[in-house]
């Protein structure tokens, strides 16, 4: 497989990724592919390979402009800081909540994937980075955690400790989706999953609570959570009201979309979600999965709209609400926010009471969420929540090699303090470094030179207003903690 691409013209890397992508539709990449990426050497190229030594030279000499990869994208600051701020913020709302974090890896067996999230969902057939290991065994990047949160809960015998376990993770998600704004092929949830124990009404109910509580936290502009119960999948509840409507799914198949028309077949549930315009009308006339739950499934339902309501969680109720994979059960929830067009949910959670057991666990109660932070800041950001530009508190100018030995010792004591500092690695003209130091975005500007070193006095210029201080060394410290 790789020897073929060594008679090509040019055969580059990048070129030779980006051409056996398209024609697979998946990349497969062997590791010491991936190595020769990461180590740069080719050294570590295995022999034979289209990276041997001999083959390399052309491959250096190719002058190719190296970009990210379609549908991923470099987070930089100041936006970064954004990141920061919202990752913090859950950990420390989750935290109040008894939440501890997981930090699962990016790499699973794909059979995890096949299993929990269904081997023919989109997610599984189509969008999921699947490669074979060294060891032939076939291996993914994940496109979503509570697979590996569930895996990790079993293979940690959780069910040991005190229930119910509470866990949330943040971290890189993948999948093969076709980019767009708010759409992106390497994302980020923050997810939680309560595992074990009692199914409570309560339960669920505080776990929207902590997601709006987080949402709250963060000022996320137009949230509107809406929820809804699927039941379960029994012949006197979900399972029972899937065939009724699929039975009515086949009555107006004419009129429907070829998409929908195809999920009559495959996954009925899922045509309730359907946004295209012509396929609304028909379907508001299809039964309702209220009209169909079983009498423990209503009732839980009730009890968990009653506890939202003592929690002051407003919601509201949609029962196209669906999720298209068979564990999911009961309550599920979606929170949308503003600012983000089409792809406008930015959080999509449920109760999936069986999925540690499809995955060789023992029966276990369960529910999460997962929230897409990409588009979590997006809406930030096109509400005008955009972190400044972070510039410096204190802009040392020196000049003089003794100021330069003053400079080093008052970097540090300022930056052990909590106080940014720039300290330039060179000399400069006062002018420049006062130009500089505005560039940099800085409060203050200590001017040192070797005057001032001399005489244990030195001056503080506040670069707003072009107000000038003198301190001595330890007044400095002191006015600038206050300050600051
Ligand atoms: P969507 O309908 O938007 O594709 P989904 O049902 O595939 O969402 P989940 O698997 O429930 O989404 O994931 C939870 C959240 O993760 C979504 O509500 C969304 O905010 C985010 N998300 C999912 N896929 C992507 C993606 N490709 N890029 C960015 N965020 C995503
Ligand atoms: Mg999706």
């Amino acid at each position: 497989m790789l020897a073929a691409t060594s008679s090509t013209k040019t055969p580059t890397a990048a070129k030779w990724l980006v051409a056996h992508d398209r024609q697979r539709g998946f990349f497969r990449l062997s590791f010491s592919l991936w190595h020769f990426f990461i180590v740069g050497t080719a050294r570590t190229a295995a022999p034979g390979s289209v990276f041997s030594e001999e083959n390399l030279p052309s491959l250096v000499a190719t002058k190719s402009k190296f970009q990210a990869i379609r549908g991923t994208r470099d987070l930089l600051p100041p936006e970064t800081a954004l990141w920061n701020h919202v990752e913090e913020t859950a950990r420390q709302v989750f935290g109040t909540f008894g939440f501890g974090e997981i930090r699962p890896p990016i790499l699973e067996p794909t059979e995890l994937f096949a299993r929990a999230v269904g081997g023919d969902t989109d997610i599984v057939s189509k969008e999921m980075y699947t490669f074979e290991d060294r060891d032939e065994s076939s291996t993914s990047l994940r496109p979503e955690a509570t697979a590996s949160v569930c895996r990790s809960y079993i293979e940690h015998g959780m069910q040991q400790l005190p229930l119910p376990v509470k866990l949330y993770y943040i971290g890189p998600m993948f999948r093969r989706e076709r980019p767009q704004k708010g759409r992106y092929r390497q994302f980020y949830q923050i997810g939680a999953e309560v595992l074990g124990g009692t199914d409570a009404p309560a339960i669920d109910a505080e776990v929207i609570e902590m997601v709006m509580t987080f949402f709250d936290r963060l000022q996320l502009p137009g949230v509107q959570l809406e929820i809804n119960s699927i039941g379960h999948n029994a012949e006197n509840c979900r399972a029972g009201y899937v065939a009724r409507l699929q039975a009515a799914l086949r009555e107006v198949r004419d009129k429907l979309g070829p998409d929908s028309q195809r999920r009559i077949e495959t996954n009925p549930l899922r045509v309730l979600d359907s946004k295209l315009e012509q396929e609304q009308s028909i379907i508001e006339t299809l039964p309702r999965i209220a009209d169909h739950l079983c009498d423990q499934c209503k009732a839980h339902y009730a009890a968990v709209e009653q506890q939202l309501g003592m929690r002051g969680v407003r919601y509201r109720e949609n029962w196209r609400l669906v999720r298209g994979l068979d564990y999911y059960m009961r309550t599920t929830f979606e929170i949308t926010a503003a600012g983000l067009g089409s792809q406008n949910a930015v959080c999509g959670g449920g109760r999936y009471d069986s999925l540690v057991e499809l995955l060789g666990g023992p029966p276990t109660k369960g529910i999460g969420f997962a929230i897409g932070e990409d588009r979590l800041i997006l809406s930030l950001e096109e509400a005008g929540k955009v972190p400044a530009t972070a510039g410096r508190d204190v802009y040392i100018a020196w000049m003089g090699e003794q100021a330069f030995a003053t400079a080093i010792r008052a970097a540090k004591t300022l930056r052990s303090a909590g106080i940014s500092v720039e300290l330039p690695p060179a000399e400069q003209k006062f002018g420049k470094a006062l130009e500089r130091a505005s560039k940099l975005n800085s409060r203050y500007a200590l001017i040192l030179g070797d005057n001032e070193v001399a005489e244990g006095s030195w001056t503080l210029k506040t670069l707003a207003d072009g107000m000038q201080q003198k301190f001595a060394e330890p007044e400095l410290l002191d006015f600038l903690k206050r300050s600051l």
